[in-house]
């Protein structure tokens, strides 16, 4: 049998080792002059593989998706991730919060021995030809040289990523050329993104970078606690990554969408009302917050949202801390985002991943329309798709 993987991230390496493993001939195609770019960058922050946490509880990161990625992800698994990284030579470990890392944190030592393993095994790659389109039992191609060409295969796989990020891994473009092909998709929106807020110059001038440390950010009733980050365009972190899809629906119907950030989640909102109520008279309004635990951050977070008429009545400044409102006017674009939602619809593969009317054709990886939050759930999923394509 021979096969063809488009696309050298992690979800198509995976896909062709066990292409390769059963026995086909596998060649590699890839737009880039190296794969594995977005792996890479991934490991510049350490490359979280996967997570630790129970499998129920795992599952659960994928929402709607879930159903779907389940049975690929009991298949390969956190512990099966973890056993072929330690088999490349990538020992892994548990970090404090559960997620799991290669000891090293560096992706490099771990493609650099994937790939070796992979030619090895006899896998061929022709790097610098980008994916066009399809042909009756094939698939287009054209060169860095501006040569098109036409490839056969008894299996093709398709793994061009999402559209974050598109110097490294995929741009997304591929939507186009599916939808034309007959293939159902939906729209590619950015995942664990930033948000853009109008900030005022004075707050970039003095927060910009700051944390918002030990802060709970709600939309639309869902909380997350953690410590967003105030940039030059609006927002980033773990909680603005993780309410994402709410955000997104908000913005979507209404045009915008409004955070609500308490400052002091760890105080109740008449507790903190009794903290203020003691105010010296020769306090600021800034010292009196500072007072009450508030950081000079948090305190010109709620200058921003009241046009600098902070309330002084202890009960309404309280209720003021516990939700600032702030005002989002869009997600990041999708080139800064980490990943990608949206992709091949699920209606349009079985459950072998293979394009319902396209037989041979399977998907893999962030194409798929599913999305995560950090925490090695995205990269989990790709290598358990492409694991699952391939086998
Ligand atoms: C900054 C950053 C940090 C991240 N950190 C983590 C992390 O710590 N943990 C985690 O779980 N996830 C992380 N991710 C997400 C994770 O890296 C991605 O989900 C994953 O790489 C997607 O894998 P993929 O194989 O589907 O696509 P990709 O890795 O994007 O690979 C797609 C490949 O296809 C190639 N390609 C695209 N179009 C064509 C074409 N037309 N023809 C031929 N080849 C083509 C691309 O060049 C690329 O090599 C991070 C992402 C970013 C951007």
């Amino acid at each position: 049998m021979t096969a063809l993987v488009i696309g050298g991230g992690p979800a198509g390496l995976m896909a062709a080792e066990r292409l390769r493993k059963g026995g086909a001939a596998v060649t590699i195609i890839e737009s880039r002059r190296s794969v594995g770019r977005t792996l890479l960058l991934a490991g510049r922050s350490g490359l979280n593989l996967t997570h630790s946490e129970p499998l129920d509880d795992f599952l659960d990161r994928y929402g709607p998706a879930r159903p779907h990625l389940e049975p690929m992800i009991r298949a390969f698994g956190p512990d099966s991730l973890r056993g072929w990284a330690d088999e490349l030579g990538a020992e892994t470990y548990v970090g404090s919060s559960g997620r799991v890392f290669p000891a090293v944190h560096k992706a490099t030592p771990l493609l650099r021995a994937w790939l070796d393993r992979l030619v090895d095994a006899g896998v061929a790659f022709r790097r610098g030809l980008r994916w066009t389109g399809f042909v009756a039992g094939g698939v287009t191609v054209i060169g860095d040289d501006g040569e098109s060409e036409t490839l056969h295969a008894d299996r093709i796989v398709l793994a061009l990523g999402g559209g974050s990020w598109p110097r490294v891994g995929g741009d997304g473009s591929w939507v186009e050329i599916m939808r034309d092909a007959g293939v159902a998709c939906t729209d590619l929106a950015a995942a664990n993104a930033g948000v853009l807020v109008d900030w005022t110059p004075t707050f970039l001038e003095n927060f910009e970078g700051e944390p918002l440390k030990n802060a709970a950010v709600s939309v639309a009733g869902e909380s997350i606690r953690g410590e967003p980050v105030v940039t030059r365009t609006g927002l980033e972190g773990g909680p603005i990554y993780g309410l994402g899809p709410q955000i997104r629906a908000q913005l979507k119907e209404a045009g915008r969408a409004t955070l609500h950030i308490d400052l002091h989640p760890d105080i109740s909102h008449n507790g903190l009302g009794i903290r203020l109520e003691t105010r010296r008279p020769k306090d600021s309004a800034s010292t009196w917050l500072r007072r009450a635990g508030i950081k000079p951050v948090g305190v010109s977070l709620m200058r921003e949202a009241t046009g600098n008429q902070l309330p002084s009545d202890p009960a309404v400044t309280a209720a003021l801390v516990k939700a600032v409102p702030v005002a989002v006017v869009a997600m990041a674009p999708i080139e800064r985002a980490i990943s990608t939602a949206g992709g091949v619809a699920w209606s349009a593969v079985d459950a072998s991943l293979q394009l319902r009317d396209r037989p041979g054709v399977h998907i893999v990886g962030e194409m798929l329309d599913w999305e995560a939050p950090t925490g090695g759930y995205l990269l989990q999923a790709c290598f358990s798709t492409g694991a699952w394509a391939g086998k």
